[in-house]
């Protein structure tokens, strides 16, 4: 994440679940606010490379430059997370919702967002099918379920509830429905699809909420405030990453809904650990 003067990376293992190394880059370190989170990653790389870490597969976000990284150092195995790309496509939804001739599409983001993960989920399948599963996306919102694709020819849902309370299909022609269009099958998206990771990354949400309680985008911090603030961000996800999953009575695992700020209004599903209070620990930055 990063504000106008600092970018912090943050690595976290993701079959630990644990944060093991933190960057934070200063703008006025690099040419451009642009470039900051490419050399976050660099630096953090040539870290691990130093103490002779071994990187498996590196997951990120789809920042610009670090796709373009990506391009180039073709022996690293990296992937895009789901829930960063999903929050991208999420938003330019939202942008399009906005419009008054468009606020139907308001009632689809949801669904379209939950698709993508889903097509996450599958990404162990051929290149060719994840990319027809996601454009299939494009003609459901219409109401049309079969598909011009011999890798996916029809949606996997059965049959749908065609009474009750149910979400409005976009018309075909509409602005509403071509703009939702374009979002979906764009070139630089399309591409990216295919290179979704698989991991469970809901630990990448878990933490970014982590850091925004210890340093509130609208406040401004020092460096040394800044940097102790990460660390003690990471340390409080450390300490409570490991807790195990609370059960109901009948052994099922307990979870709860919450409607976390960012995501203006819409859901988000946490699993309840066993003790709600989180383990702090105090850690001075000197
Ligand atoms: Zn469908």
């Amino acid at each position: 994440m990063h504000s106008a003067k600092y970018g912090s990376y943050t690595f976290l293992d993701l079959d630990w679940n644990m944060v093991i190394h933190q960057e934070l880059v200063q703008s006025n370190e690099v040419s451009s606010s642009n470039a900051m989170e490419l050399e976050g990653l660099k630096r953090g790389l040539q870290f691990f490379e130093d103490n002779q870490v071994e990187v498996a597969s590196l997951v990120t976000d789809r920042h610009r430059s670090v796709a373009k990284y990506q391009r180039e150092e073709e022996d690293l195995n990296h992937y895009y997370d789901v829930w960063h790309v999903a929050k991208g496509v999420t938003k330019k939804l939202h942008q399009l919702a906005i419009k008054k001739t468009c606020s139907e599409v308001s009632a689809r983001s949801k669904s379209i967002s939950n698709h993508l993960y889903w097509v996450a989920a599958s990404s162990q399948d051929p290149e060719e099918v994840i990319l027809a599963k996601w454009l299939s996306v494009a003609n459901h919102i219409m109401n049309i379920h079969t598909h011009d694709s011999v890798h996916y020819p029809k949606c996997q849902h059965g049959d749908l509830p065609t009474t009750g309370k149910r979400k409005k299909w976009l018309k075909p022609s509409t602005e509403a429905c071509e703009k939702t269009v374009d979002i979906i099958t764009n070139i630089g998206l399309q591409r990216d699809i295919t290179k979704l990771s698989y991991h469970q990354t809901s630990s990448v949400e878990g933490f970014h909420s982590v850091v925004i309680h210890f340093a509130p985008k609208m406040t401004h911090f020092g460096y040394k405030g800044m940097k102790s603030r990460l660390h003690l961000a990471a340390l409080h996800y450390n300490e409570n990453a490991q807790r195990a999953q609370s059960r109901c009575k009948d052994g099922r695992e307990r979870y709860s809904v919450k409607f976390p700020k960012h995501k203006k209004g819409e859901y988000t599903i946490v699993q309840r650990n066993l003790c709600n209070q989180h383990r702090i620990c105090v850690f001075m930055f000197v």
